[in-house]
């Protein structure tokens, strides 16, 4: 009830349920209105906040189903403003601290949040530093969503696009990502466009099925980078379960049936995935279906894994855009304060 308070409040499903909350407490209908504007539109911290209502219920909600934010630990900005916080959420059942990143990331005219669906992550990509971490478990929709709520309220501006590329595999954890995202999404509540939300997955296929059968309307992104079977299997343990040929037959469905061009993410690990070879097999890959390939430098030199030269990434993003590929650069903002992709592994600078 901690945190899950916040998330009975809102979608059309959810509000006949929070409407028999608050008449089970004696009050009328309309007070499940008014605390999700609060909740959800204002981004409140605590039922103090919610003023509307008489101070003996803000006193009893806070007592019966306390809202309990998660709290900034850390942060560190980039001179462009790219901010990463870590945040520390509930203990864990065994009563270890249990600690999560998530990324204001400025470009342009975006302000994205790059957001964390798990505590840690249970697969083990071996170029990425959060796999160093353990695994405390899935966040509950209302943890997701209280990143995005706090970062607002600490930078006092609105992202315009959220990401779930932070710690962890989303479609692990699909329900609580998509109750979150719904809510993100809600008209009454922070109204993003279905578009402004993307879904990254490193590829567990019964998730992205599901994903298309209930028809979601937001952006999907699997994170391909490796386009060789073999040699992806040795860099993603995901593969193993979930082979590249499969995970490829899904994607072709996905634009299929949705209508919509799917993004592969492509960390760029020069003596892994940037020879010829995996040239020609992104290229044969992305000419099956519609699509865009997010080229992400690998940030840092990491057990083995060193980041590309300006030279090799443009010659690789050159090369694709050659074959007549969608490819762009994404960079890596978030690279002084170890905030980039890959880089999420609780250290601050
Ligand atoms: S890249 Fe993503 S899926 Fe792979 S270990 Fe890191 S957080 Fe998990």
């Amino acid at each position: 009830m901690v945190f899950e308070s916040r998330m009975a409040v809102g979608l059309a499903a959810l509000e006949s349920e929070w409407k028999e909350f608050f008449t089970s407490l004696g009050e009328k209908p309309f007070r499940a209105t008014q605390a999700f504007h609060r909740l959800h539109r204002k981004f409140a911290a605590s039922w103090g906040e919610c003023l509307e209502f008489p101070l003996p219920l803000r006193q009893k909600l806070s007592e019966i189903c306390p809202l309990d934010d998660l709290n900034i630990l850390h942060s560190n900005t980039t001179e462009e403003g790219t901010e990463k916080v870590v945040f520390e959420a509930r203990p864990d059942p065994r009563g270890r601290p249990r600690r999560l990143e998530s990324v204001w990331i400025v470009s342009g005219e975006r302000r994205t949040i790059c957001i964390s669906s798990q505590v840690g992550c249970s697969l083990n990509c071996r170029f990425c530093a959060t796999a160093t971490l353990p695994f405390q478990g899935n966040l509950s929709a209302a943890e997701i969503l209280a990143q995005v709520y706090s970062l607002i309220r600490h930078r006092k501006e609105l992202p315009t696009n959220i990401v779930f590329m932070g710690m962890g595999e989303p479609f692990y954890n699909y329900d609580a990502v998509l109750r979150a995202a719904d809510f993100l999404h809600h008209p009454q509540g922070l109204g993003l466009g279905a578009r402004h939300i993307t879904i990254s997955t490193a590829g567990v296929i019964p998730g992205i099925e599901r994903f298309i059968t209930e028809k979601r309307p937001y952006n999907l992104a699997i994170s391909l980078n490796v386009p060789l079977e073999e040699n992806r299997s040795a860099l993603m343990d995901i593969n193993e379960r979930y082979g590249l040929k499969d995970l490829l037959q899904i994607a072709v469905r996905y634009t299929k049936e949705l209508k919509r061009k799917i993004t592969f993410e492509y960390i760029m690990m020069p003596d892994y995935n940037m020879d010829s070879r995996s040239l020609q097999a992104l290229i044969r890959i992305a000419r099956q279906l519609p699509c865009r390939i997010n080229l992400i430098p690998l940030n840092t030199d990491f057990e083995g894994f060193r980041p590309p030269t300006d030279e090799e990434a443009l010659k690789f993003q050159v090369a694709l855009r050659q074959a007549g590929i969608l490819a762009f650069n994404r960079g890596n903002p978030g690279k002084k304060i170890n905030g980039a992709c890959g880089m999420l592994a609780l250290k601050m600078v």
